[in-house]
């Protein structure tokens, strides 16, 4: 290379190297902030009285693709088919039977001149059995509740760091929101086991009954608001192990479908507690013996068993707070006192292997595989396998565990 050929190479490079003198300075070197590597959290969602295969009414596009992307099942709830000992046994693995929650209206000769109603916040009706957050609190895994049933009651292990008061007027919108906004929290105080309630399909259900156009727009505004909130989890980073179930089916009512209790039993021998699906009575004070002979005449859809003597299947009757009777009506009918009304459209609360009372059950995220439809399973199983995606190790006292899901947990 010669001497000039040298000069003129340099002389290029450096001009290549020095800003040509009238340009754009060139732009300030961007530091961007590492995007943040946010753990999964576990997000429970209760759809309240969703049967299974309202998924098939082509309304759902978001839980449909959620169950393509996970597993699903028709699960079995716990008897009776009602929304408070479900919500109970859902979060405490444990049958009404034993959590205590044997019903939505109770009465208990230890809580005298009480009625308990889902209204009841008195910490002496739930503490017979440990919900959840409880464990996970005591465990350092912050919990938040965007309603369910006791976690507003002030138990003696605590309640989640945050929860809401049920207020049904907290639109369906506010609902999502309030857990999205949880979830934007810092890693300081955001919750890792959430959970999220909504009524509107139940109402419909008992207002207007399980084939109604009005229980479709309820499947579709629902469906609506879990899109919202997985695109409003996917732009905040959040990876999320979502956990969808129903507390129970429903099953279409008529007005010939009644029978009334006044038709087969003599009320001066007992007190009704509930109605409806089912009806439990207690006798009054010497007519035990008229009132189960009475009782074992019940007409055609109706059968009556002394509390002892309800069937094993249906795990019900060892809890001092199971009234002395329980009357059940078959799927779609009702049992009732001469002036009780009961919803017009659907109810719940029937055998709780009834094809009408099988609940919604869909899982999918980060720590689940896509393994399809599960055979059904009793919801039992759901805190165990809660327990699992939050790693927290089995609990006891319980009446279910994780083996349904088993092949879909990445471990
Ligand atoms: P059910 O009578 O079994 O159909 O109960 C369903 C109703 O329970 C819903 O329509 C709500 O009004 C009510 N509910 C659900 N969650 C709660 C709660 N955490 N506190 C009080 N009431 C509730
Ligand atoms: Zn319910
Ligand atoms: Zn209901």
């Amino acid at each position: 290379m010669t001497r000039r050929l040298i000069a003129a190479l340099a002389l290029a490079l450096s001009a290549c190297a020095a800003p040509p003198p009238h340009s754009a300075p060139p732009p300030p070197p961007t530091f961007l902030a590492p995007q943040e590597q946010r753990a999964p959290v576990t997000l429970l969602i209760s759809i309240d009285g969703f049967r299974p295969d309202y998924l098939t009414r082509g309304v759902t596009p978001n839980l449909n693709a959620l169950a393509a992307e996970g597993i699903s099942a028709a699960m079995r709830p716990s008897f009776p088919s009602k929304t408070f000992p479900n919500h109970w046994t859902l979060v405490t693995g444990l049958r009404p039977d034993r959590s205590g929650i044997v019903a939505n209206r109770m009465l208990d000769a230890k809580i005298p001149g009480k009625v308990f109603t889902m209204a009841t916040d008195d910490p002496r009706w739930w503490s017979e059995a440990q919900p959840i957050w409880i464990a996970a609190e005591a465990a350092g895994i912050r919990t938040a509740t965007m309603f369910w049933p006791g976690s507003n009651v002030l138990l003696a292990g605590g309640r989640p760091s945050d929860w809401m008061q049920f207020n049904e007027h907290i639109s369906n919108r506010q609902r999502v929101d309030v857990v999205v906004d949880w979830l934007r929290r810092p890693a300081s105080n955001r919750p890792r086991l959430l959970t999220a309630y909504f009524d509107l399909v139940d109402t419909a259900g008992h207002d207007f009954g399980p084939d109604s156009p009005q229980v479709t727009a309820a499947v579709a505004e629902v469906d609506s608001q879990i899109g919202r909130l997985r695109a409003e989890l996917a732009a905040l980073g959040q990876p999320v192990n979502l956990v969808v179930v129903a507390d129970h089916g429903m099953a279409a009512l008529a007005p010939e479908r009644v029978v009334r209790l006044e038709s087969f039993a003599d009320p001066a021998d007992y007190t009704v507690v509930e109605d409806g699906p089912f009806a439990t009575l207690n006798p009054v004070a010497g007519h035990d013996a008229a009132l189960a002979a009475a009782l074992a005449k019940a007409p055609a859809h109706v059968q009556c068993w002394a509390k002892g003597a309800i069937p094993a299947r249906l795990h019900y009757g060892s809890h001092p707070r199971v009234p002395a009777f329980l009357c059940l009506a078959d799927p779609g009918w009702q049992v009732m006192g001469a002036t009780s009304k009961g919803p017009t459209g659907g109810t719940h609360g029937f055998d709780n292997d009834a094809p009408e009372m099988r609940a919604l059950f869909i899982a999918a995220g980060p720590a689940i595989r896509p393994v399809g439809k599960l055979p059904t399973f009793d919801n039992v199983d759901v805190e165990p396998l809660l327990r699992d995606l939050i790693g927290l190790p089995q609990g006891t006292p319980r009446d279910g565990d994780d083996t349904p899901f088993r092949a879909a947990l990445k471990r």
